[in-house]
């Protein structure tokens, strides 16, 4: 059984004292009550150890939202594993829309990141997803598959142990407008399909995809009843006490049905 997991990217927001408040409230709700689900909070990088000292003994796990491949040494502005394992993460975000789209990282970069992280003993929230005009063309199988075997390319069965996939239309994040139910649904099921086919059945099986993309507590519940959602990636909604604990909630229901 694929045990839930949420996320929160918060972006590049928060201050250091709305951070620390938000991920005091999460990791004390979290360690009195919701320990079916698993929880990740993911700040920006200059708070990363401070939201890990709070969060610490609560059973919320800490990720950071992007580090570079290359062992420590003469790269001005960029973060290694070896640092993000120092300050006490588990997870990093890798492959985000807006890493890919804005930043203009491409499916190589993101594989050599994958490498380095998984390496250095990180597991990674793999995001992927298509853009509106992608969709309306017809294809998202395509999207997906092109960047699935990119981002995943050299990696074997072990290394996907360590591996969350997320799911995330591009025309969905940060926009208010969520897939339908039925749309994650297809979306899941084709890269469950795509890991049997490129790995095998078990990692198929065992490998958990998070759905993101306007993720809300109105729409929680029957996005991650979707039989092959095992979670959501949330940004927008993750920086609220009251909108990230509703959503945690929905899947702790899920997980207890
Ligand atoms: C995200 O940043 O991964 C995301 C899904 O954002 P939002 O929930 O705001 O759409």
């Amino acid at each position: 059984m694929r045990r839930l997991f949420v996320a929160g990217n918060w972006k590049m927001n928060t201050t250091l004292e709305t951070g620390r408040a938000l991920a005091g409230a999460i990791a004390e709700a979290i360690s009195k009550e919701m320990t079916g689900v698993e929880v990740a909070l993911c700040p920006p990088c200059p708070y990363l150890s401070v939201i890990g000292e709070t969060v610490q003994g609560s059973g919320v796990h800490l990720g950071a939202q992007n580090v570079y491949f290359e062992k420590p040494g003469a790269f001005t502005g960029e973060v290694a594993v070896e640092m993000l394992i120092d300050v006490g993460c588990r997870y990093v975000i890798l492959g985000h829309s807006e890493r890919r789209h804005i930043l203009g990282e491409s499916d190589l970069n993101i594989n050599k990141k994958m490498h380095a992280a998984l390496e250095g003993g990180l597991k990674v929230i793999f995001c992927v997803g298509e853009q509106l005009s992608e969709r309306e063309a017809d294809k998202t199988e395509e999207v997906l598959d092109t960047q699935l075997d990119r981002g995943l390319k050299g990696l074997d069965v072990e290394a996907l142990g360590n591996v969350v996939i997320a799911y995330e239309p591009v025309w969905a994040i940060g926009t208010g407008v969520t897939a339908t139910p039925d749309q994650a649904e297809a979306a899941h099921a084709y890269l469950r399909n795509r890991l049997d086919d490129r790995y095998n059945t078990h990692v198929a099986e065992s490998t958990r995809i998070l759905y993101g993309g306007s993720v809300k507590p109105e729409n929680a519940e029957t996005l991650l009843t979707q039989p092959n959602v095992d979670g959501a990636l949330v940004g927008g909604a993750s920086l609220k006490v009251e909108t990230f604990l509703p959503i945690i909630k929905a899947a702790q229901e899920v997980t207890k049905t």
